[in-house]
C-alpha cells in the first residue's frame, strides 16, 4: 500500500514509495493551460502539437512554433515540458496528412510520415532547438516501430543544431525519448539504445495489440477487455527500461483512470501524465491510496 504526502506546491499531491511518483499533464491547446495552475502538477508530460499547429502554415511556420513552445516553457516555470513531434495521418489527418491512405492507422502516420517529409520534421526541429535554451525541454518521437528511426530523427536534430549554432543562435540539444505505442517497440525495448527516455501509449498500444481501432465504437468492448494485457506488457516494458537505467512514463488514457493507478505503481511507473481533466481523480486516488496505508 503506497504512503502518500500531500505536495508542497499549490494542491499537488504525491505517492512517495521508496521515491516519488510524478504526475504530469497531457496538453493539446495552449487555452488548456491559461486555466491550470502549474503547481498543481510537476510539468507537461505529452504535448500533441499536432492540434497546436492546427494549420498548414503553422507547420512550415519555424518562429510561430518557437513562440508557442517558449510560452508552454514560461507556463512551466522551470518545469519539464516534454513536446511530441507532430503525430500526423491515423485519426489525425491534420492537413490532408494521412488522409489518403486506406488504412490510415497501419500507414503513414507520426515518425513514419515526418522521416517521409523531413523539411516539416527539420522545421519543427529548429523550433525547438531554440525554445530548448530557454528551459528543460524534452522531445518525444510518436509512433516509433524501429530504433533507425529514432537514430534517423537524432541525426536531424544534429545537423539543425549544428547549423543554428554556426550562425550563432541560441540552441539546447534536448533529450529525446519515444512513445511505446507499437508492439513491436514494446517487446523490442532494450534495442532502443539510441532513446533517451520513454513513454507508454497505451491508446494506440491497445488498438495494437488487439487489432480494434481505438476510434470505432462498434469494437469498443474488445478494446477495453485488453487491459490485463496490457498491464502486462506496461509491466514487462517498464522492467526492461529500468534494466536500460532509462525513464519511462505513462500518458496514454490508462494512465488517468484511477482504479488502474495501483497497478500501475505496482508495475514501477514513477511517472504518469494525464488529461487536465484527469487530474484531480488521479490525485484523489494517490491520496486515497495513502489513506489505505
Ligand atoms: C497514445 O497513443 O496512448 C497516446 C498518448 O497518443 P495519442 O492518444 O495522441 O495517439
Ligand atoms: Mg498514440
Amino acid at each position: 500500500v503506497l504512503p502518500v504526502v500531500p505536495g508542497l506546491e499549490a494542491g499537488a499531491f504525491r505517492i512517495v514509495s521508496g521515491g516519488t511518483v510524478e504526475l504530469l499533464v497531457n496538453i493539446s491547446d495552449i487555452a488548456e493551460l491559461r486555466s491550470l495552475d502549474p503547481g498543481a502538477c510537476d510539468g507537461i508530460g505529452l504535448l500533441r502539437t499536432e492540434f497546436l499547429l492546427s494549420s498548414a502554415s503553422d507547420l512550415a511556420n519555424e518562429e510561430k512554433q518557437f513562440q508557442l513552445y517558449c510560452e508552454m516553457l514560461k507556463w512551466a516555470d522551470g518545469k519539464p515540458v516534454t513536446i511530441r513531434l507532430l503525430d500526423l495521418g491515423g485519426d489525425k489527418p491534420l492537413g490532408g496528412f494521412g488522409a489518403e491512405e486506406r488504412n490510415p492507422f497501419l500507414g503513414l502516420r507520426g515518425i513514419r510520415l515526418l522521416l517521409s517529409m523531413p523539411v516539416m520534421l527539420r522545421i519543427q526541429a529548429r523550433a525547438l532547438l531554440r525554445a530548448g535554451a530557454f528551459g528543460p525541454l524534452k522531445v518525444l518521437l510518436p509512433m516509433v516501430t524501429f530504433p533507425n528511426e529514432v537514430a534517423d530523427t537524432r541525426r536531424i536534430f544534429e545537423e539543425e543544431a549544428a547549423s543554428l549554432a554556426k550562425r550563432h543562435i541560441a540552441i539546447s540539444m534536448p533529450a529525446i525519448g519515444m512513445m511505446v505505442e507499437v508492439p513491436v517497440a514494446a517487446i523490442m525495448l532494450d534495442t532502443f539504445t539510441d532513446a533517451d527516455f520513454f513513454s507508454l501509449g497505451t491508446n494506440d498500444l491497445t488498438q495494437y495489440l488487439t487489432a480494434t481501432a481505438r476510434d470505432n465504437p462498434s469494437v469498443v468492448d474488445l478494446y477495453r477487455q485488453a487491459t490485463p494485457a496490457l498491464l502486462r506488457l506496461v509491466s514487462q516494458t517498464v522492467a526492461v527500461a529500468h534494466e536500460m537505467g532509462k525513464p519511462i512514463g505513462i500518458c496514454g488514457d490508462l494512465a488517468g483512470d484511477p482504479e488502474r493507478l495501483s497497478s500501475l505503481i505496482a508495475s514501477g511507473i514513477r511517472q504518469i501524465s494525464v488529461a487536465p481533466a484527469q487530474l484531480a481523480a488521479v490525485k484523489t486516488a494517490m491520496a486515497q491510496a495513502g489513506m489505505d496505508g
